[in-house]
């Protein structure tokens, strides 16, 4: 991990999942927690070592490569931690994402691991799109959802931590299918991104870029290719299950999926395609012979 500075206030640790940190006089506020105990270990002997104080934590939504190492801060040193609201509760109850993964049922053990679920922490204060200030911190944070269900984006000394609200162009060739849970939240918070006036952004997976609007743009092409191509496979089908179109999807991709957590990602990221679909009216649904079918909506 790499510690690098933005401007006078803002840094970040460039690594596998990025995690902000904001420093203002006797006050630091990281934002987000990387994924275990060890990365947030490494995170908080580099600040010591550089006299950075930690003080507030920021969560940008509740995946646990983004909060799994929260626990390991709050227990080594008084923090006062910021959420999004609906993310909060899973923060607290973190194997509700095992749970809505598996549509609702008891998870089986291969789904209670670190990538799906990290270890609970507690939250101060629950946070809504606003403009806050809080100890010093003047902040402005932004409802991107779409990528998970109530993601906030936070602007602070203009630079914009924006949560996995877009990828860069990298993450998005190797993930192929990026996970999603509405396509079509998730391009509306793309345009949404657009619009905020900052000095640069900081995505979840990526580097920094003062001039983020061309991945910003990249990644609505790449949604908008995909939903394209899912469009026409239905077209072509005529009349297709959820199932099939799963399988065909990832098969095309040539995505990995050799565990049942992969694949349930796998298919929470396409259905996210087909709701955003639904949503601009170009396909619809029946329950068929006890199987959820998909077909194009027939124009009036
Ligand atoms: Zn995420």
């Amino acid at each position: 991990m790499q510690f690098k500075q933005i401007n006078d206030f803002c840094y970040y640790f460039h690594g596998a999942v990025n995690i902000g940190y904001v420093h203002k006089g006797d006050s630091g506020m990281i934002i987000d927690a990387g994924i275990d105990a060890q990365t947030m270990k490494k995170v908080l002997d580099h600040l010591d070592e550089h006299a950075l104080p930690v003080t507030h934590l920021f969560i940008t939504h509740a995946h646990s490569d983004h909060y799994g190492g929260g626990s390991y801060l709050q227990q080594d040193r008084p923090i006062y931690t910021f959420a999004p609201y609906y993310e909060e509760a899973i923060l607290r109850n973190p194997s509700l994402e095992p749970l809505y993964l598996f549509g609702g049922n008891d998870p089986v053990p291969e789904l209670r691991n670190k990538f799906l679920e990290g270890k609970p922490i507690f939250i101060d204060e629950v946070l809504q799109e606003g403009v806050y200030e809080r100890d010093g911190f003047h902040f402005t944070t932004f409802l991107l959802p779409g990528h998970s269900y109530y993601q906030l984006g936070i602007l602070i000394h203009d630079c914009l931590y924006a949560g996995d609200a877009y990828f860069s162009e990298e993450q998005l060739h190797k993930h192929k299918i990026p996970f999603l849970t509405d396509a079509y939240h998730a391009i509306q918070s793309l345009y949404r991104l657009k619009d905020i006036k900052c000095d640069g952004a900081v995505p979840g997976h990526g580097q920094f870029e003062e001039d983020f609007h061309p991945t910003v743009d990249a990644n609505i092409a790449y949604h908008h290719e995909l939903l394209h191509m899912l469009k026409q496979y239905i077209e072509d089908q005529e009349f297709v299950s959820h199932e099939e179109i799963i399988a065909y999807m990832c098969e095309t991709f040539k995505v990995t999926v050799n565990q049942l957590s992969q694949w349930l990602l796998f298919r929470t990221a396409i259905t996210a395609y087909l709701i955003a679909l639904l949503k601009q009216e170009q396909i619809e649904y029946q329950i068929h012979q006890y199987r959820w079918m998909f077909n194009l909506k027939e124009k009036e």
